[in-house]
């Protein structure tokens, strides 16, 4: 009989079981020992392969959707890229709903991952009806057996964490992990990573990043949603201006918050000192360690896991390009650009 080809049925099957890393010169000051959870090695290059699978299935397991109907979701990121792969394996059509803020790389992203992308106009408030929110919602009304991801609203999202990030990092540690740190933004990645573990294990410390702009920390602490908190920023993908029903704020221990130029500083250093590729949000995670070390979270016991969320090759027109740091003012007499110069040879 001839040798069995080992090969993937599909590029699904490589959804999950990202690796732990060893991280060891960014963490060289901090007592105790730094794994990431690198989820760019997704087939889709970020952590939102796993709850666009997993809400796909659950949708398919409940009769919602059959070969043929439609997913629908507001998003120009990761999420719509992930929901784009799983919908041309499932055979699903995909729509997208973005604002007119998307960069025309991200739509033209999508667009060759086969999803039809309506740009909805920036500037309208949430319940005009040519408002993102409002016309994904017209479209899953309008479209017959068609499943709206609704990924901040949706329990789900938690749900693909606690089934498959939580249980994946408990395995890997054999237990041994003390701390978890990860960035939150619908905050199913965190809270349900944090609830798997913690129903493990009762004394593992979760620790949330938040961006400065975002009102997620003062609602953590104090249960008020407070709009002054609020203001523009550029992480994408971290924090929120509203309070997603995705996140359980009761398995968070301690949020912190970090600025966009410590975030975008820390994501290059991540590629010079641990040669890691990834996104700006890595950045901002391993920039909200460095702040709980310095506010003495870890000692030489800790094990701690930080799930760094997607690529940096989403990133290439921010912050790995000098031109935007520059532009941003993120450098100064100290941080300078730190990629190697390039030379043109004459
Ligand atoms: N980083 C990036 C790049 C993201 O797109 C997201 C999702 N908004 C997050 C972090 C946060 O993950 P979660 O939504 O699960 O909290």
């Amino acid at each position: 009989m001839a040798e069995e080809i080992k090969a993937y049925n599909n590029v699904l099957e490589l959804i999950g079981n990202t690796p732990l890393i060893k991280l060891n010169r960014i963490t060289e000051s901090i007592k105790g020992s730094f794994y990431a959870k690198v989820e760019s090695f997704n087939p889709g290059h970020s952590t939102k392969d796993r709850i666009a699978l997993f809400i796909i299935e659950e949708a398919e397991r409940k009769g919602i959707l059959k070969p043929g109907n439609t997913i629908i979701e507001t998003t120009s990121g990761n999420t719509g890229f992930s929901l784009a792969m799983v919908s041309i394996i499932k055979g699903y059509d995909c729509i997208l709903a973005v604002t007119s803020k998307s960069s025309n790389d991200k739509i033209e992203t999508l667009k060759n991952m086969g999803a039809k992308v309506y740009v909805c106009p920036a500037n309208v408030s949430a319940d005009d009806p040519r408002s993102y929110y409002q016309v994904a919602r017209r479209l899953h009304e309008e479209t017959k057996g068609s499943v709206y991801i609704n990924q901040y609203f949706n329990e789900l999202n938690m749900d693909a964490h606690y089934r498959s990030t939580g249980p994946e990092i408990w395995e890997q540690t054999n237990g041994q992990i003390t701390h978890l740190v990860a960035c939150s933004g619908t905050g199913g990645t965190i809270s349900g990573t944090a609830r798997y573990l913690k129903e493990q294990n009762p004394f593992i410390k979760v620790l949330g990043v938040d961006a400065f702009g975002s009102v997620l920390k003062k609602y953590h602490e104090t249960r008020e949603f407070d709009e002054k908190e609020i203001y523009p920023y550029r992480i994408e993908g971290l924090g929120k201006n509203l309070i997603p029903t995705a996140t359980d704020f009761e398995v968070i221990d301690q949020f912190i918050k970090v600025s966009d130029e410590d975030s975008a500083h820390t994501a290059r250093e991540l590629v010079l000192k641990e040669g890691m590729f990834l996104g700006y949000t890595s950045g901002a995670a391993i920039q909200g360690l460095k702040q709980f070390a310095e506010e003495d979270f870890f000692d030489e016991n800790s094990k701690v896991i930080i799930i760094l969320p997607d690529h940096g090759s989403r990133y290439l027109s921010k912050i790995f390009s000098d031109d935007w740091m520059g532009q941003q003012g993120f450098f100064d007499s100290v941080r300078e650009g730190n990629i190697s110069k390039i030379e043109f040879v004459k």
